[in-house]
């Protein structure tokens, strides 16, 4: 169910280290800055005849790595942001027996969301040892979201929240806010609700209604519907069934990477919305092992959420809730309406035959460490009732689009965007009311 790899992915053999200790060895030590500061990155290594090593930086000493290697030269590459903050750091260096390479790496953002826009982002589908097939351990689960260039970092185990008090306690060390979830598992659904203050605890013979009013009562400002259109255990199946329940608020548009699944959530989504249910699109990783990145990586895709002044947990989750959200593999995008007045999520209301005029700003920036050249824009779609209104054909890294309409009745308005690789991204809606 998943697409080609990419290239770095495909290289990513994790050598059993009982095979290279027999060799020399030599050290590097690394110091790695983010525009200044001390930052989490992630540390690849990889070696003349292909094999790579795949480190983090440290857990207690922030930007800071020291890696043990064979004797042999290497392509380093330090990398923040998994292709959503810019360059990573690229170096050839020669690991000599017995000796320590040291290395300062400033790296630094091409360019912040947070910053230009005020979107702050988010994997809302991260599991860590907690879960039974889980192999990130808790604390290095916000290292690795860090290592991501994630604002906020989030925790969703299957069936418990076990890790919730460490992951907490090492995302405070850091500074970072961080959002509490759990997996919860209905017959025919997985959901993910935030944040909650108590464990929502698994029983077959529950109905989703049944769990929404559980996870509700353990502070739920947020339930999302994960994977729902999967053919295995997907929600969407049950649509039409007694036991189907419209109470939750968000819907999983993309789970790792991009397939059959993710494009039925979006047919789905697009007939609720056209019915007047504004539910959230979100779209996440579901990662679960920080050393794999055959299938899933932590942060791809993220969402990004509007956020007025400083980010705290609860105001970010408060805006995802009104929409003023977008979700990305990869593309960034500001889409706004009226002069800037209007953004996703909020509702304009219109006198017959008045005009909206839309607006996004768009851009995108190189996707992964192995990529030398930076990807550019394919493609941007104004979207209208589930109906694509207009298609813009891009060639650049920016973008601005800009389109006018006369609604004739209650409508919705999205973008998408779409990258030169097939890396996409939606916004939430803009919603219309006409008088
Ligand atoms: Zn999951």
């Amino acid at each position: 169910m998943k697409r080609a790899l990419s290239l770095v992915v495909m290289l990513a053999l994790v050598l059993s280290s009982a095979s290279v200790l027999t060799q020399p060895t030599g050290q590097v030590t690394l110091r790695v800055t983010l525009d200044g500061q001390p930052a989490d990155a992630l540390i690849l290594a990889q070696d003349r005849f292909g094999k790579l090593f795949i480190a983090y930086t440290d857990l207690k000493e922030l930007g800071f790595a020291r890696l043990t290697l064979p004797q042999e030269r290497y392509t380093l590459i330090v990398d923040r942001g998994a292709g959503f903050t810019g360059k990573p750091f690229t170096q050839e260096i020669t690991v000599p027996a017995g000796k320590t390479i040291e290395l300062t790496v400033s790296l630094q953002r091409a360019f912040s969301p947070a910053k230009e826009w005020s979107y702050y982002s988010a994997d809302l589908h991260a599991h860590s040892t907690a879960s039974l097939d889980g192999h990130t351990p808790i604390e290095q689960l916000v290292v690795v979201q860090r290592a991501a260039d994630l604002d906020l970092v989030f925790i969703s185990d299957h069936e418990t929240i076990a890790g919730h008090e460490l992951f907490l306690k090492t995302a405070q060390a850091r500074g970072v806010p961080a959002i509490l979830s759990e997996e919860i598992t209905t017959p025919l659904g997985h959901w993910n609700a935030y944040p909650l203050n108590c464990a929502v605890t698994y029983a077959p013979n529950k109905t989703p209604k049944d769990y929404f009013a559980a996870a509700r009562a353990c502070g739920a400002q947020i339930i999302q519907a994960n994977h729902p259109g999967s053919s295995s255990d997907g929600y969407f199946a049950l649509l039409g069934a007694e036991i189907f329940d419209y109470g939750f608020d968000a819907v999983e548009i993309f789970n790792g990477e991009f397939d059959q699944g993710d494009a039925k959530a979006i047919e789905q989504l697009f007939k609720f919305w056209n019915e007047g249910r504004r539910y959230i699109a979100v779209g996440n990783s579901d990662d679960h092992d920080w050393m794999d990145f055959r299938f899933e990586r932590y942060g791809r895709p993220r969402t990004f959420v509007r956020v007025e002044g400083e980010v705290t947990a609860e105001k970010w989750i408060a805006a995802l809730k009104s929409g003023r959200a977008f979700t990305t593999y990869g593309p960034l995008v500001n889409f706004t309406a009226q002069d800037g007045k209007v953004l996703p999520g909020d509702t304009v209301t219109l006198s017959r035959g008045q005009e909206i005029s839309l607006k996004a700003e768009l851009l995108v920036l190189p996707r992964d460490p192995s990529q030398e050249e930076p990807r550019t824009l394919q493609s941007a779609q104004i979207v209208k009732n589930g109906k694509v209104l207009k298609t813009f054909t891009l060639s650049e890294e920016r973008a601005v689009i800009t389109l006018t309409d006369k609604p004739a009745e209650r409508s919705w308005y999205l973008v998408r965007v779409v990258a030169d690789d097939g890396d996409q991204a939606y916004t939430n809606p803009i919603w219309v009311e006409v008088q």
